[in-house]
């Protein structure tokens, strides 16, 4: 019994020696590697493939990359369309910063990528020594001392490339393995359509002139609050903003001064505001706000928070500082109210006229209802009531 219990084990291990001298072994260790390599980039595909922002896009793929490898640079250059600027974004240790990096290098990486691939050659894993003679010398010595890329991807659509991504060395300083290579190769691959498409959407809901959503993008905004507001029973506001005197300003200054004013406008209420809320142009000189899930008590305060930080803006022409004011209306968005964006305009305007008329850098609120109507004559806010 004890002998044949013997002989079995000998034989299994005979059979396990025979697999290992085969290679069978390690063919099914590397099988196995594969399947979780493949498995992971399925997984991250899905779910790349279901954002439609662009920064969401990015920051998936960095919480990823922290997972598997940890870059000490990563950056982004995209060219947006119809925008004259590049776009950039610089990732220390993968963990995002405010750095700019030199963007003359771009037009000519472009350039070759345009030269030498197709779009099907998107995403394509580059090494950087590889390409660098190809460059200009002093543009290649400004890449390296810059970034010193180990990789660089090209994002290329049909009508050529519109994204460069620079990958450096490893914080750990080993080399990228071939399953990290093809799983950056993979997934820039798909990025580089989601990008595509991602871009595209944002310049299709946004003013060209601020980066602030359009019009049209503010009232479906607006449409989905109103429901919400109905079926949670919440509240929310709308402001709208619109430039004191802009017209002097523009005869004093001219236009162009004039356009710098409503970006450096856009980017203050970029930074005074909550990244939920939506801020839009809606028209010349004029802005609107979606406060989403704002109180009755904080509209006012959010209302003079803006109004303040432009009062604040110094911009400098030849030298010399200039300032502008704006005159705000705002209207609390009610479940008991009537939920009409024609109605909720008219109010906020009401409001806006009335800041207007009774002497501009102010901000006014459409009636909040006779208990809040109180409270803010006692804080001595400005308040407009029709009736
Ligand atoms: P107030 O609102 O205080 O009553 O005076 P205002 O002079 O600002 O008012 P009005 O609505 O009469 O003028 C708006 C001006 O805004 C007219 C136009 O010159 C300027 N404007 C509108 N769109 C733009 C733009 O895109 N760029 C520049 N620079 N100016 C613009
Ligand atoms: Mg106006
Ligand atoms: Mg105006």
């Amino acid at each position: 019994m004890e002998e044949s219990k013997n002989e079995s084990t000998m034989n299994i291990l005979t059979q396990f020696q025979n697999l290992q001298q085969s290679g069978m072994l390690s063919s099914v260790e590397n099988l196995k590697k594969e399947n979780t390599d493949l498995i992971r980039i399925v997984n991250d595909i899905s779910h790349l493939i279901s954002l439609t922002e662009v920064d969401s896009m990015i920051d998936f793929l960095c919480s990823r990359f922290l997972e598997y490898f940890i870059p000490d640079r990563l950056v982004f250059l995209f060219q947006p369309p119809r925008k004259k600027h590049l776009r950039q974004y610089v990732y220390r240790r993968l963990v995002k910063t405010d750095e700019s990096i030199s963007t003359e290098s771009f037009s000519f990486l472009k350039d070759y990528f345009d030269q030498n691939l197709t779009h099907e050659q998107s995403g394509a894993v580059h090494y950087f020594n590889e390409i660098k003679d190809s460059l200009p010398s002093e543009i290649s010595d400004s890449i390296l001392e810059d970034i010193n890329p180990h990789f660089v991807i090209p994002l290329i659509a049909i009508g050529g490339t519109y994204g460069i991504v620079f990958i450096t060395n490893k914080i750990t300083d080993t080399e990228y393995s071939d399953s990290q290579i093809s799983y950056i190769s993979r997934i820039f691959s798909i990025l580089s359509i989601t990008m595509q498409n991602g871009l595209h959407y944002e310049s299709s809901i946004t003013d060209s002139k601020t980066g602030l959503y359009t019009n049209d993008f503010f009232f479906s905004r607006l449409n989905e609050t109103l429901s919400s507001v109905k079926r949670y029973k919440q509240t929310s506001a709308v402001l709208i903003l619109d430039i004191d005197f802009f017209k002097k300003f523009n005869d004093n200054w001219g236009h162009l001064v004039g356009d710098k004013v409503l970006i450096s406008i856009a980017n203050t209420l970029k930074k005074t505001l909550r990244n939920e809320d939506c801020i839009a142009r809606f028209g010349g000189e004029e802005f609107s706000i979606l406060l989403t899930q704002c109180t009755s008590e904080s509209v006012f305060k959010v209302a003079e928070r803006v109004r303040k930080a432009v009062e604040d803006m110094v911009l400098y022409e030849q030298d010399k500082p200039l300032k502008v004011t704006v005159s705000i209306g705002g209207v609390i968005i009610d479940y008991h109210e009537d939920l009409e964006p024609r109605i909720i305009f008219k109010k906020a305007d009401q409001a806006l006229y009335y800041s207007k008329e009774h002497g501009r850098n102010q901000s006014t609120i459409y009636k909040l209802g006779l208990l809040d109507l109180a409270r803010m004559h006692n804080n001595d806010f400005d308040i407009f009531d029709e009736e």
